[in-house]
Order: C-alpha cells, then structure tokens, then sequence
C-alpha cells in the first residue's frame, strides 16, 4: 500500500535520510525503531509531503505521491499523527475533531467517523467542551489520533505515540493503535522510540540509524535480535 524507495532529505548542509526504502502492505502494522536524531519525524515528514525529498520515490495506493502537496496527501488517506501531537490548545475537544473533518464534505460520513472515535476513546466524548490545552498528555494522544480519524484515513502514521505520556495510559494507546487497524484493516506505520512496545504491535520493523536502515525484518524475529536487544530493548 505505501513503498518508499530510496529516499533521500537533507536540511541545507545536513544530510538527514540517506536513500531510505521500505514498504508497508494493505492493512499491516509495520514499525521505523531508532534513536535521537536517526531521521524517524523526517522520515514522516517526507511522506506526508511536509518536506521535499531531494532524491527517491513514495508510492502510496498504486499512486506516485512524491511530489503532492499535504491536503492533497491527506485527501487520499494517508494521515500524520505528527509527534508532540500538535493538537490545537485554545480550541475545544469537538472544535479539535471538526477540524480533523475539513476535507468532508457528508454531514453523515463526519458524524460517522465521530461515533467511531468515540468508541475507540470514550473519554473523548466527556470532555467535549474542554479546551484541548487543558487535557492530560494521554488525552491529547487520544484526541490527535481521534482527530486523524476524522479524516477518515485508509493509512496513518504515528510519530512517537507514547511520548511523554503516563505508562499507565501507554498500552492503553497501544491496544487503540491495534483497535483501529482491526476495525478498519487501516494501514499503519509507526514510529517509536519504545522498540519493545512497537516490535510487540506490529508484524515487520526497520531499525533507522543516521538517515540509514540498518536492519529489517518480522518484529518477532527482530525481538529477539541480539544486536537490536543491546541497543533498544535495554537487555
Ligand atoms: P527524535 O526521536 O529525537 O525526534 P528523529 O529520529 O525523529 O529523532 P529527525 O528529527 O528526523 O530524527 O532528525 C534527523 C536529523 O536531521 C537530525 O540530525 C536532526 O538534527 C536533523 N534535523 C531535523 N530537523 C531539522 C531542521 N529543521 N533543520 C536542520 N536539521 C534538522
């Protein structure tokens, strides 16, 4: 469904993904693993047509994507959870979830896909007339995620989902991530620093190093992968 092929970004003289390829299939859960500035937010970026890339191809649902702009990206359905969840703080819950709705035009469909975001996180729906701002970080994971459904994505990506975020409500996020791809059969390419929780949710990971992938393969192999243990499983 989604296939990067040798992509390459640079920031001016800073080289940042050096010719990357991967792909994730029709309703898979595939994950991107590495460290602090190994190129994973640019990775997604890229896709999502926030940054150009200076070499290399994105082909999403048979379509070359490489070159569209970001409304156009997200009107085929490939929608960013971008990291630190970027949700707006003045607006409230429902004004948040309307504006994930923007390219909608069936007052049915978006009262659809409200009922769903609903059910995937009830706590949504109690705290609708609360400023976004005023959420704990956990609900504003849920509400970013939520607010991608309201665009009703076939594919969405997930830029570090777990950060900053109380343990408690991590898997919580997790299982929801799972939920939806379930439900839907919504790709889904997730990008994460916590390797374990990532390699257990998903079917096939990358481990990215200095805009570089060093490793691919089953998550279940990867999870047992001596190399990787040492460097992101912290045993
Ligand atoms: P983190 O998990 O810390 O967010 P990451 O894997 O997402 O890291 P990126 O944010 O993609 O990494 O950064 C990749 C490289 O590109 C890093 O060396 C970073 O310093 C550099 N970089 C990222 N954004 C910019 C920018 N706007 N200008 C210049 N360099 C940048």
């Amino acid at each position: 469904m989604l296939r990067v092929e040798d992509l390459h970004v640079s920031y001016g003289a800073i080289s940042a993904l050096n010719g990357i390829s991967l792909s994730v299939p029709a309703g898979a859960i595939v994950t991107l693993i590495g460290g602090n500035g190994a190129g994973k937010t640019t990775t997604l970026h890229s896709l999502s047509g926030l940054i150009r890339a200076a070499r290399g191809r994105v082909h999403f649902a048979g379509e070359d994507i490489t070159a569209l702009a970001p409304h156009h990206i997200v009107a085929r359905g490939l929608c960013h959870v971008p990291e630190g969840r970027m949700i707006f703080a003045n607006l409230s819950v429902a004004e948040n979830l309307a504006m994930g709705a923007y390219l909608q035009r069936s007052p049915a469909q978006i009262a659809a896909a409200r009922d769903y975001c609903f059910s995937i996180f009830p706590r949504l729906r109690e705290r609708l007339r609360q400023n976004a701002g005023t959420l704990s970080g956990g609900e504003q994971q849920m509400l970013a995620i939520a607010r991608a459904l309201m665009s009703r994505p076939k594919f969405l990506m997930l830029d570090e989902p777990s950060l900053g975020i109380a343990p408690r409500l991590i898997s919580t996020i997790f299982e929801k991530i799972v939920e939806i791809n379930r439900d839907h059969g919504t790709g889904i390419l997730l990008v994460e620093q916590n390797a374990r929780l990532a390699l257990e949710i998903s079917t096939h990971a990358y481990v990215l190093e200095t805009g570089h992938i060093v490793m691919s393969g089953p998550s279940r192999e990867l999870r047992n992968n001596a190399q990787l243990k040492a460097a992101y499983l912290g045993s």
